[in-house]
């Protein structure tokens, strides 16, 4: 079971920087001050009262904890000490910048226990990070990567597919040399325009238009696509749904959906069904089955892949589950033919472009 992440946010706290798409506030849902150490024990003991048992860590989101003064840091990191001496949580992770991460900030950190660090890489591409006003270069967060994992951390990556000069090719290419460099697991949030942002003013403008929730569902299904076959688990998708992030509102596009990592998951379920559709010589029949855990990815959201094989004319009769199949496998069955194949072996999936 995966550990119970127990989040203190800190929005935008301790950034000195200005990045194009970022609205920290907003994002975190938060705008309260920092939590003083009395807040994050009696947090921590609600959520650990909650789900008795679970190992759990204590995390840092949002803004760069690393450039919050040191005595912050200290403050933030202290108050979880005695929660890791009696041992109610097991680690602290936190999220930062690329260029926030130096030996010497690196050795503080252990000394607090910190197990894992969050890197907000957005893109490895030069002009891609220029325009969006971030100040490091993908050089520095390549460096980063390797220095967190050498020294021992647990290291992710955060990627934002979609800014200006973004393109799908690009962003693969990110995410290939992030897990290249060590990244050890994923998030990816695909661009959204959030009002009050540098980028809202380029959208209205007309000078930058992201992609839309069905390009941003493809573009990240050939993220997770190629991230699931390194290896390398993406352990989010999409920003969190908050009553901060209001369609039409504060989000003024791009793609954003609650459940977008459902639909992300479900789209590389359906393009694996239509390619071994393809294979098939007679689909008189034609049944589908899959992992028991993958059933509702399989369907779709609200039925969405099913609905969508059936208006592109694909004669399915039922979906059905088989224990025996691995979790990124389908099996498909016709009267005569039985193709089995993985969300790991496919390639062969469409390209897709935005401006
Ligand atoms: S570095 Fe992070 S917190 Fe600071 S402005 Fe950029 S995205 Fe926001």
């Amino acid at each position: 079971m995966r550990p119970l992440i127990i989040p203190f946010f800190i929005p935008h706290a301790g950034c000195p920087h200005t990045c194009l798409f970022c609205d920290q506030r907003l994002i975190s849902g938060n705008h309260a001050p920092l939590p003083p150490a009395e807040q994050i024990t009696a947090t921590v003991h609600e959520w650990l009262d909650r789900s008795p048992g679970r190992t759990a860590e204590v995390a840092f989101y949002g803004g760069s904890f690393t450039l919050l003064p040191r005595q912050t840091q200290e403050q933030l990191l202290g108050a979880v000490q005695p929660l890791l001496a009696e041992g109610a949580v097991q680690g602290i992770r936190l999220s930062t910048r690329p260029d926030a991460l130096d030996a010497d900030m690196l050795d503080f950190l252990a000394g607090y226990q910190v197990r894992t660090i969050e890197i907000g890489v957005q893109s490895l591409d030069e002009g891609v990070l220029h325009r969006s006003g971030r100040g490091h270069t993908g050089q520095q967060a390549l460096e980063a990567i390797q220095r967190v994992a050498t020294a021992g951390f647990q290291v992710g990556a955060q990627l934002l597919p979609g800014l200006p000069g973004d393109s799908p090719a690009k962003a693969l290419d990110s995410l290939r040399g992030v897990v290249a460099a060590g990244a050890q697991f994923l998030r990816i949030y695909p661009a959204v325009v959030l009002s009050g942002t540098g980028l809202a003013d380029l959208y209205r403008h007309g000078h930058y238009h992201p992609p839309d929730l069905e390009e941003g569902i493809r573009l990240c299904a050939a993220l997770l696509r190629e991230a699931t076959t390194a290896g390398c688990p993406v352990v989010r998708i999409g920003l969190q749904a908050d009553d901060g992030l209001v369609p039409g509102q504060t989000i003024l596009a791009g793609c954003w959906h609650p459940a977008l990592g459902q639909l992300v998951k479900g789209e590389l379920f359906y393009d694996l069904v239509l390619q071994l559709a393809s294979r098939l010589d007679d689909r008189a029949e034609m049944v589908l089955y899959c992992h028991p855990q993958r059933l509702s990815e399989v369907r779709g959201h609200g039925n969405r892949n099913l609905r969508r094989w059936h208006e592109g004319g694909l004669p399915l009769c039922a979906v059905r589950t088989d224990p025996l199949l691995e979790q990124q496998q389908i099996r498909i069955e016709t009267v005569r033919q039985k193709l089995k194949d993985s969300l790991i072996t496919i390639r062969n999936h469409k390209e897709y472009t935005y401006a």
